[in-house]
């Protein structure tokens, strides 16, 4: 029986606390992932998660509130903001009660750091593996708690009529069979989209806006689609992050003539600026740890020491570590109110994929781990609440997916036109932009966009069809790109993560 009280798509941070949370209101939870729920991207996070627990010094829910809406420009939903933070400690308290292993201050208690923007230590974290350690121990939870977990399955589109939401399809990776799901609430965790950049991003590749589109097209809103915040310090040769408590633990940044050119604990936006600023004066940029001494870094930032060395072969107990800013989370998503629902019936969103209004103009460091938890659990109840009170709506539209192997005019290869993209919106839709280069976008898309006809998915399996998948993806990408260009042109003003020059 393919039926749910509440479905939920996508297996990260947000999905799992939301299958928990509603599993706990007695109602039948089926998630579905296109990868396995340890591959998500909650597993990359390293730097940790806000709350005020004043273990490392003086804070406060207010100060927390204070430095998430200075950092958000002005953009943030405060009331948003303060139910965040409000219950900040009692998320982590939650994660710590049902085993996520802390690390640990010498007196016990839960260990925190400084990351960008925060007045004090405030990031409770797990050496550098946060997000890998949260992820595991929900994962486990779901397991323990029989939450069912279907595989593979990539989410196509919402199934809706004019009474709300009724369920899914979806493409079975294994079989190639398009698969339809019935729910009576559906709840979209599907993570962020900063794969538009293709490689100057460091998420995982499966960070291509898919939930976000399939939302689009069955008639939700999107809202702030422009603001992505570049993280000041991807490797620079493949993207991967090395974490804001590298900076937070006293890290300098440093140019070609050895100078530090800007504070480095500012919020994200100023410190991602300040480097492209250097960047194109002919300076190269470096993350120099080397004073943190071998002893701190083997014990606070093992996973950086592992990146640096083997993605960019150097060893940042002796060496500086080349750096770039890179895409690395997006503001945007899907449009939710205070009860993270949508403007459709029974259809709710959660995590990086929506747009609950905290994060504004810039996020924070540390407030996304944050989010996931504390609206995961709101979106949870919501949706399960909704299915209590409601029942299935009949589908009445059979969803029929078009065989992209069918096409036999592939004149255009998808996977060279997205890299050209991810290096057009690096360059046009980035850290700095312009009328003119978001004008030149725009028309790339439009362009791209009249060609899709010329391509298509050159394997003809139908099991595990990866190109397949692949092609879904960037079709989904394409547009997430355009509301994004859109969204930039409709912002004339400079705010955070977004900087027009003009
Ligand atoms: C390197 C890195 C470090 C970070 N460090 C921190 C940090 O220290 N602190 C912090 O607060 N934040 C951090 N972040 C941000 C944070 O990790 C993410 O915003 C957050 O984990 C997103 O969680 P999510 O559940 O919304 O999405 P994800 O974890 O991305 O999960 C999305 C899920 O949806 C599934 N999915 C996607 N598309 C489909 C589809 N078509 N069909 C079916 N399933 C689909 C995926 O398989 C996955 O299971 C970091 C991010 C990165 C990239």
């Amino acid at each position: 029986m393919n039926k749910s009280d509440v479905l939920i798509i996508g297996a990260g941070g947000a999905g799992l606390v939301a299958a928990l949370h509603a599993h706990e209101k007695g109602v039948k939870v089926r998630v579905l992932t296109k990868e396995y729920p340890t591959r998500s991207q909650t597993c990359m996070a390293q730097a940790g998660i806000n709350a005020s627990l004043g273990n490392a010094g003086e804070d406060s829910v207010e100060s927390h509130v204070q430095n998430t809406l200075k950092s958000a420009r002005g953009m943030a939903n405060e009331k948003a903001v303060r139910h965040m933070c409000k219950n900040a400690s009692d998320a982590v308290m939650w994660l710590d009660s049902i085993g996520v292993c802390f690390s640990r201050t010498k007196e016990a208690k839960i260990a925190q750091r400084t990351l960008g923007g925060a007045s004090s230590s405030r990031a409770c974290y797990a050496q550098d593996y946060t997000g890998l350690k949260i992820l595991h121990t929900l994962y486990d939870r779901c397991l323990a708690k029989n939450i069912e977990i279907l595989n593979e399955k990539f989410l196509l589109d919402i199934i809706k009529n004019e009474e709300g939401v009724s369920g899914v399809s979806v493409l079975d990776i294994r079989s190639g069979e398009v698969e339809v799901y019935e729910s009576k609430s559906l709840i979209i965790a599907t993570g962020g989209y900063s794969r538009i950049y293709d490689k100057h991003s460091t998420n995982s590749t499966a960070s291509s806006g898919d939930g976000i589109s399939a939302a689009l097209r069955c008639g939700a809103k999107l809202k702030d689609m422009a603001f992505i915040q570049f993280h000041p310090t991807g490797l620079k040769a493949s993207s991967i992050l090395i974490s804001e408590s590298a900076r937070g633990a006293g890290g300098y940044l440093l140019n070609s003539n050895g100078e530090r050119f800007i504070n480095e604990l500012l919020p994200r936006d100023e410190v991602a600026r300040a480097i492209d600023t250097q960047i194109k004066n002919g300076q190269n940029i470096f993350l120099d740890i080397r004073h943190l001494g071998e002893d701190f870094i083997n014990e606070e930032l093992p996973q950086e020491r592992k990146l640096a060395l083997l993605y960019e072969n150097v060893d940042p107990v002796h060496d500086l570590i080349p750096i770039k800013p890179v895409a690395h989370y997006t503001m945007g998503g899907i449009e939710v109110d205070t009860s993270s629902s949508t403007c459709i019936k029974g259809l709710y969103a959660v995590g990086e994929c929506a747009n609950q209004g905290v994060h504004g103009a810039n996020r924070l460091g540390g407030n996304s781990l944050l989010e996931l938890v504390v609206f995961g659990k709101q979106a949870g109840e919501s949706a399960s609440l909704y299915a209590l009170e409601n029942d299935f709506i009949p589908k009445d539209t059979l969803y029929e997916l078009r065989d992209e192997s069918e096409n036999k005019n592939i004149k255009l290869d998808f996977y060279k036109i997205k890299e050209e993209l991810g290096e057009l919106f690096y360059k046009n839709v980035g850290i700095v932009r312009s009328k003119q280069d978001l004008f030149l976008a725009q028309t790339k898309i439009k362009e791209i966009q009249s060609q899709v006809h010329l391509m298509g998915v050159v394997d003809t399996n139908k099991v595990y069809n990866t190109n397949k998948i692949e092609f879904l993806e960037f079709k989904n990408i394409l547009e997430i790109c355009e509301q994004v260009v859109e969204n930039a042109l409709e912002t004339k003003r400079s705010c955070g993560a977004h900087y027009r020059v003009d």
